[in-house]
């Protein structure tokens, strides 16, 4: 057929230069290119993009891509090989550009369009692909955020569900593409967009030349000042530092300051402005230590980012893998060290070996250190009632992951997630 490897491979020449495919991506495309609706997931820089690339250029009609953010969609769109014709509709734009890119749309001349999921709730856009057949293939990126279980959950991807993209957009297939995976997520996803589970295109989620490694501490802010100032992380030019509180990345990013480490803060609490300012800084070299909360990081463009360091631990497993996926995008050794607070590790550890596992002690004391510090014993115990809430059992999850391997021994290996080697510094 006209999709055969070779031809595909002398596409990706073509458009890309390349002269092979990385995991993944040929499997993808080609099940895409059968109308097989498809869930592909791969760690970040493993290049998914390609996937959709390709595929649109050999599909007859257009291809839609639905993204969480602008910044992502205006990303993707400059980085779409010069083959192709792409477009972009978002909220920020004049109703000229609009309709102007809505022309192009219809008179068949946009191959890509990037669009917010906001964009299906407006009933002119949804009739130009209802009344026609003229939509290929829709692809979900960042598709985690379709499923409540996700920590990055955004109530407008609620709309993307197959009922809607094949029913009424006609669409000829969808591709959803992500890097976070935890198995609940993934089944979510696939529900909502009706992908059989034999479509599940799926690579080690963590690259290997990331070095992970967990301490516990009894003095993070201590023992973050002795890590950044020792070999690896001495020589280490960009590093982004996790914590869970906005008030945490203002005080360690003065901290850091009055330590010599050029450094600000980043959370949702600061004004647009001035995040942007503080991302570029970042990317442009200007700045050695972005302290963040989770707000930060999604379609960041640096591929340097030498360490990311966790100083609180993350809400979920997916959550922490997405984070550290944002150091060594170019290839080279980058560190991943996660503190993990001395008084929660002993008293895990204190209840774990009590008679047995008491389950209820350690997710009440669970409740208590990452729900909240200041709880009273009466909202403890409601949230205990809750304990079988998704988003608690995901911190369960991740908690009891590295628990049970810290209690594996003394050693100094632990496994963190299957086939990772972590290396423990206690
Ligand atoms: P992802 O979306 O998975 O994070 P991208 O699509 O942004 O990754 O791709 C990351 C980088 O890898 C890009 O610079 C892209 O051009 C490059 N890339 C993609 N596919 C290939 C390939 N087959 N060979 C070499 N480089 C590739
Ligand atoms: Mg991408």
């Amino acid at each position: 057929s006209e999709a055969s490897d070779e031809n595909l491979l002398k596409l990706l020449k073509l458009t890309h230069g390349y002269d092979s495919f990385k995991d993944g991506q040929l499997e993808a495309i080609k099940m895409v290119l059968l109308g097989k609706s498809t869930m592909l997931v791969l760690p970040t820089g493993a290049g998914k993009s390609l996937c959709y690339q390709l595929a649109a250029l050999v599909l007859p009609g257009v291809t839609l891509v639905v993204s969480p953010l602008v910044a992502l969609m205006i990303d993707q769109l400059k980085h779409l090989p010069s083959a192709i014709r792409g477009g972009l509709l978002c909220s920020s734009q004049t109703m000229e550009e609009a309709s102007e890119t809505l022309r192009s749309l219809q008179e068949g001349a946009l191959k890509v369009l990037f669009v917010s999921p906001e964009r299906f709730l407006n009933a002119e856009f949804i009739s130009i692909f209802s009344s026609s057949s003229m939509l290929s293939l829709v692809v979900v990126d960042e598709a985690h955020c379709v499923s409540e279980w996700s920590h990055n959950f955004r109530p407008s991807y609620m709309r993307l569900r197959a009922s809607l993209l094949r029913g009424r957009l006609n669409a000829g297939c969808i591709l959803a593409i992500t890097a976070t995976a935890t198995t609940q997520t993934l089944c979510d996803v696939m529900h909502s967009l009706e992908i059989p589970s034999t479509n599940l295109i799926q690579s080690a989620t963590i690259r290997d030349n990331l070095h992970l490694s967990v301490s516990i501490s009894g003095n993070r802010i201590k023992d973050l000042m002795a890590l950044l100032k020792s070999s690896p992380f001495l020589d280490i030019k960009s590093i982004i530092i996790y914590c869970k509180f906005q008030s945490e990345t203002d005080m360690i990013s003065k901290y850091l300051c009055d330590n010599n480490i050029s450094s600000k803060s980043y959370h949702s609490g600061i004004p647009a402005k001035d995040r942007t300012r503080v991302q570029e800084l970042f990317c442009s070299n200007k700045m050695r230590v972005v302290v963040a909360t989770v707000a930060f990081g999604m379609g960041l463009d640096k591929r340097d980012v030498g360490a990311v360091i966790h100083y609180s631990l993350p809400e979920s497993l997916e959550e922490y893998v997405q984070e550290i996926g944002r150091a060594g995008r170019d290839g080279r050794l980058s560190y991943c060290h996660l503190f993990f607070d001395d008084a929660i590790y002993f008293k895990l550890r204190s209840l774990m070996h009590s008679d047995g596992v008491d389950e209820y002690a350690v997710k009440k004391l669970l409740c208590q250190i990452f729900m909240s510090d200041k709880l009273s014993a009466e909202e403890i115990c409601s949230l205990v009632k809750e304990s079988a809430s998704r988003k608690f059992d995901m911190k369960e999850e991740v908690i009891l992951t590295i628990l049970t391997q810290l209690e594996l021994g003394e050693v100094q290996y632990i496994h963190l997630l299957p086939q990772i080697n972590v290396t423990c510094t206690i």
